[in-house]
């Protein structure tokens, strides 16, 4: 089995009580079949506490009204893991913020986001970021996996992947290449013609493709009004989605006002201005927002060889950075043409929670 792990991996430590956050409240945590069983065979004083705090019928940990796991204590510190130890966690607390993808011979392991303290860690990252591999033991069976869609799939992130570290072209130039990669290599996929994807790498990392994107880059950014309108509907997408967090909606409803209440000459012009501030900072947002869309690509892509879907997932990870984008241009001006890390740093994870820790919301925007 072939482990690939980016390279920041190792780096990470949870923060436990010195969190911003906490990744025991807000979501329904669901414990695997083994530990149920271990749960259920918890002898003595805290036996009692057990059996309350576990949903056994769903096989969830109970919750308050305010959604915090039963099992944690005030100070946002887990009081299974003080009283019985770390190897009583569950699958789930164990592995978070872990994510696994699984392929016939081949296991993907990335940091979700969702936790500041791993957003924090991709943020602050200004090399480009790699990916390590490494072989061991152990093979599972993958029933009719599609293993020549697979190589096709992984050929093209590395492609992707490519494109978006090319730091000599600006981020909206990379993020348009990679779209029409996509969208291209899904008429092949479709068609049945994976054998001439190579020569679709080839011509989107060539001078043509390049020159093209400018040019629709350009013709897109002269047109105010349907800017201003795709981006406003795009947003709206998100009151649709299932809520995790109550605050979150407060939060979209601020961004909303700030952003698209007053026209598309004013969203235009906060836009530039937002986009100036940008540069003039060192473009460290450009850099972020590249790290952002390498981990969505290295999550979520190769997922296409299971429902076919390859240029929805590049859609959907170029569409999370731009809404994120957008939340964070209203922080912007909201803060008087301020951010600071820890802005950045929390609308990624706390967006990251409500897209990425929902399966329909994930479906949904996919
Ligand atoms: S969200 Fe991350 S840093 Fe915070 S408690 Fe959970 S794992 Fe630790």
């Amino acid at each position: 089995m072939i482990y690939t792990i980016p390279d920041y991996y190792r780096e990470f430590r949870c923060v436990a009580e010195q969190c911003q956050d906490t990744c025991c409240a807000g979501w329904e945590i669901v414990v695997d079949k083994k530990s149920l069983k271990k749960y259920r065979k918890v002898k003595g004083s805290y036996r009692k506490m057990m059996l309350r705090s576990v949903n056994w019928l769903r096989g969830t940990f109970r919750q308050s009204k305010d959604k915090r796991c039963s099992f944690l204590k005030e100070n946002n510190l887990c009081e299974m893991y003080m009283v019985l130890g770390r190897e009583s966690l569950c699958r789930t607390c164990r592995l978070y913020p872990r994510h696994i993808e699984e392929f016939e011979g081949i296991r993907e392991i990335s940091l979700s986001i969702s936790c500041p303290e791993a957003a924090r860690l991709l943020l602050s990252k200004s090399e480009k970021t790699t990916f390590l591999s490494v072989e061991k033991e152990g093979e599972e069976e993958f029933p009719d996996f599609d293993l020549l869609l697979y190589s096709e799939l992984a050929d093209a992130r590395d492609v992707i992947i490519k494109i978006l570290q090319n730091r000599d072209l600006p981020v909206a130039v990379r993020t348009k290449l990679i779209l029409g990669l996509a969208h291209d290599m899904q008429g092949r996929v479709n068609r049945g013609e994976l054998f001439s994807c190579g020569e679709l790498f080839e011509r989107y990392q060539g001078e043509g493709a390049r020159r093209f994107v400018e040019s629709k880059i350009m013709e897109e950014i002269e047109d105010i009004q349907k800017r201003y309108e795709k981006a406003a509907a795009l947003f709206g997408k998100l009151y649709e989605l299932e809520l995790l967090r109550e605050d979150w909606d407060k939060s979209l409803k601020e961004a909303e006002e700030r952003l698209y209440w007053r026209g598309a000459g004013a969203y235009t012009s906060l836009r530039e201005a937002f986009e100036t501030w940008v540069r003039e900072k060192g473009n460290t947002w450009e850099v972020q927002k590249e790290q952002l869309l390498v981990y969505f690509i290295f999550t979520y892509f190769c997922g296409a060889v299971y429902d076919g879907k390859v240029y929805a997932k590049a859609l959907f990870s170029v569409t999370n950075v731009f809404l994120m984008e957008e939340i964070l241009m209203a922080r912007w001006a909201k803060n008087g043409g301020q951010l600071d890390s820890e802005d950045i740093e929390e609308i990624v994870y706390r967006y990251s929670r409500e897209i990425e820790h929902s399966d329909k919301n994930l479906e949904k925007l996919l």
